[in-house]
């Protein structure tokens, strides 16, 4: 059975006190759900909001890390760092990522890698540009996005993994792809999955929607059948909006 997951991306939002005061707002909020709930503060302040959030069914996943275990690699993060402080799940792959540090599929598929091999959990994100869509090349741009990244890991790998559809052109631009467009790009996403290495991973594999969720519509977007939630930009940044998207399962 695949699980419902809302996980707030904070990006570079939010310092210490800030990351605090918002911990303290979710945690006078949180209450019995049928979504694993996730937030993704800074680096700097994982740590804080790990030690903040323990016993409490909210986890603390990272926005990134690096593909080596360690070395020269001025200002980056491994994953033996972020465990040893707490986190359990990485995103990966995000479109700012990709548009603004240059991550490609080849280096994804390295940092994919060196977080399952240190047994974290993997979001993968990914998504087509709005040319892509524009010129009816959006499934194949996200089926080369997939492939590259991860078709070369065994079926068992994806047990540790949930994909997040975010399409570009709908990140922080208020734009959202309709349900519809959403639930045909999730289903071609576990058809692709299904194709390569059969039902029970296509079928057990969570796909997050991500792109402009706000409470208004995430009922609408998190009622088709193939969408397992939503990875939040914008609203993850407010606790009421964040607990409303969550409780729209
Ligand atoms: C995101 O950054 O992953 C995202 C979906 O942002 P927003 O909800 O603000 O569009």
């Amino acid at each position: 059975m695949r699980k419902n997951i809302v996980a707030g991306n904070w990006k570079m939002n939010n310092d210490l006190s800030e990351t605090q005061a918002l911990i303290t707002d979710l945690k006078s909020q949180t209450k019995t759900t049928n979504a694993e709930i996730m937030i993704a503060p800074a680096f700097t302040n994982l740590y804080s909001a790990f030690d903040s959030l323990r016993e409490t069914s909210i986890e603390v996943v990272a926005q990134n890390m690096h593909f080596a275990t360690n070395g020269a690699y001025t200002g980056e993060v491994s994953a033996k760092m972020l465990q040893s402080v707490g986190i359990e799940t990485v995103i990966l792959g995000h479109s700012e990522r990709r548009a603004y540090f240059g991550e490609t599929d080849e280096i994804l598929a390295q940092k994919v890698d060196a977080a399952l091999a240190a047994n974290l959990r993997v979001i993968f994100c990914f998504g087509e540009e709005l040319a892509d869509r524009k010129s009816g090349n959006e499934e194949a741009v996200v089926a080369s996005q997939i492939k590259n990244a991860l078709f070369h890991l065994d079926a068992s790998a994806f047990k540790n993994i949930v994909l997040a559809y975010e399409p570009v052109w709908a990140i922080g631009t208020g734009e959202t792809a309709s349900p519809e467009q959403a639930q045909d790009m999730h289903k071609f996403i576990r058809k692709t999955l299904n194709d390569t290495y059969g039902n029970d991973v296509a079928e057990n594999m969570s796909i997050l929607y991500g792109g402009s969720v706000k409470p208004n519509n995430a009922q609408e977007i998190f009622s088709k059948p193939d969408v397992d939630g939503g990875l939040i930009g914008g609203a993850a940044l407010n606790a009421n909006d964040f607990f409303a998207i969550v409780n729209a399962f």
